[in-house]
């Protein structure tokens, strides 16, 4: 073959000379070679190695074209007359493959050519499987997607930070055409999803990506909200995480929309624990908040505050100015004392005209400036037509060992006291 693939120039003089001599040495390659001769226009096949010879069987004397297809023998012959001493080509011969090296030189004048046939049976094969093979699983893959594409959840696979594959619903709902201009537009799909407390949201300071810190919640808490701009408002989504089978580092995320239920549930929650004249907590909230703030005081030795109050003589109010300006009364306290807590500290309505404040990480001090600071703030609301309301407050400390039973018995006591001692005022009780 190598001789073959030098057949140019005057290298065909050389292999003149010496074709006799390596003509056996053909008999022992691999590839099939003939030879084949001029002859009043016809190509004769001249001679054949053994490899030939078993491949084909004995076609001395005979015409090319008992081997080779005319029409093709042709294109060849015309492509060695028009562009030199050599032509390589592909052809079948019955179910066999072959790459077919022709090289052509002169001999006594008379038309001498070269046939080197490599059987690429096998070779040919195996591409032809192999194609056959990547049609099925593009196939495969292609009804994979419409699948995914029919969904109506959004599903997409990431490692964290970049979007690697997606269905036609995520492109759909961020309004882009394909990944690569979501990737442009939005670079990380975590980036749209809304800062919210009821809501997951990356830290951006940590370590590790927004899938590994949204894997550490509990999957009932692995809710996102994201800004739909059909409608131009946000919506709630359930993230499902599941490990992509074929890589450690990738998920399919898929994203259910669950705005309804989030809605009725958010409704429900906020209906359990606030109070529906006033809109602030209620009391079963306070029991919740106060649980935990036993358990914490006891666990890290923090301090907290009760402040009880109870509006003065109400009673007396409602029979003279009806129980509406009564309700507006209640509300209008409400409003004040809340926009005057700290977050961290839980202001509920304790029942009646009764209000009760959890005051965190403070000593009695702090607690007693803040319920002198209520008591003016109450006193100083003023609503049209009616007299100015005072309101009595009693406040202590939680002591080691403290129930929920004892901390209120002693804070009622105070507010009694406070009463006892005139109203509008505030006692302290340890
Ligand atoms: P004190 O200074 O001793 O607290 O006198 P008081 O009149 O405020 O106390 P009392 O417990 O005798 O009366 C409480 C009143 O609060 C009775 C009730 O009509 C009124 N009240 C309780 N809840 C509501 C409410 O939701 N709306 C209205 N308007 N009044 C309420
Ligand atoms: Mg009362
Ligand atoms: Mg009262």
């Amino acid at each position: 073959r190598d001789i073959a693939q030098n057949l140019k120039g005057n290298y065909g003089q050389l292999l003149e000379s010496k074709l006799k001599s390596i003509k056996n040495t053909l008999n022992y390659i691999g590839e099939a070679v003939l030879e084949v001769y001029d002859d009043n226009s016809e190509q004769i096949i001249h001679w054949m190695n053994e490899k030939a010879i078993q491949t084909f069987g004995i076609l001395l004397h005979k015409n090319i074209s008992r081997l080779i297809r005319k029409d093709i023998w042709d294109n060849i012959y015309e492509e060695i007359e028009l562009h030199g001493k050599s032509a390589k080509t592909k052809i079948n011969i019955s179910n066999m493959h072959f790459e077919l090296l022709v090289s052509c030189h002169f001999s006594n004048n008379i038309e001498t050519m070269l046939l080197i046939l490599r059987d690429i049976t096998t070779y040919q094969n195996a591409i032809l499987t192999e194609q056959r093979k990547n049609k099925e699983l593009e196939n495969e893959l292609n009804i994979l997607q419409s699948v995914i594409d029919q969904q109506n959840n959004i599903v997409f696979v990431s490692d964290g930070y970049n979007l690697l594959s997606a269905n036609k619903k995520l492109l759909d709902f961020y309004k882009v055409s394909s990944i690569d201009q979501f990737q442009q537009k939005y670079i990380n799909i975590s980036k749209t999803f809304i800062e919210h407390e009821s809501f997951f949201h990356p830290n951006e300071n940590s370590t590790q990506n927004w899938i590994e810190q949204i894997k550490t919640l509990p999957k009932k808490n692995r809710i996102v909200s994201i800004f739909d701009l059909d409608i131009f408002e946000p919506k709630a989504f359930n993230l499902q995480v599941d490990k992509l089978n074929s890589d450690e580092t990738k998920y399919i995320i898929t994203l259910t929309d669950i705005t309804e239920i989030n809605l009725e549930s958010q409704k429900y929650h906020f209906h359990a624990t606030h109070d529906a004249l006033t809109q602030i907590y209620n009391r079963s909230y306070y029991f919740e908040k106060i649980t935990q703030a036993i358990e914490y005081a006891t666990r890290y030795n923090a301090p907290f505050c009760v402040i009880l109050f109870d509006v003065d003589h109400f009673k007396r109010f409602n029979d003279k100015y009806g129980h509406l300006i009564g309700d507006e009364v209640l509300r209008s306290i409400s409003k004040t004392i809340k926009l005057h807590t700290r977050k961290s500290d839980t202001f509920a309505r304790w029942g009646g005209e009764e209000f009760i404040i959890l005051v965190e990480k403070s000593h009695i001090q702090k607690a007693e400036l803040i319920a002198q600071n209520y008591r003016k703030l109450i006193a100083n609301i003023k609503i049209e037509n009616v007299e100015p309301i005072t309101s009595s407050f009693g406040v202590t400390m939680y002591k080691d060992g403290d129930t929920e039973k004892v901390l209120l018995k002693r804070v009622d006591d105070a507010l009694y006291e406070a009463k006892e001692a005139g109203r509008n005022t505030v006692v302290t009780k340890l």
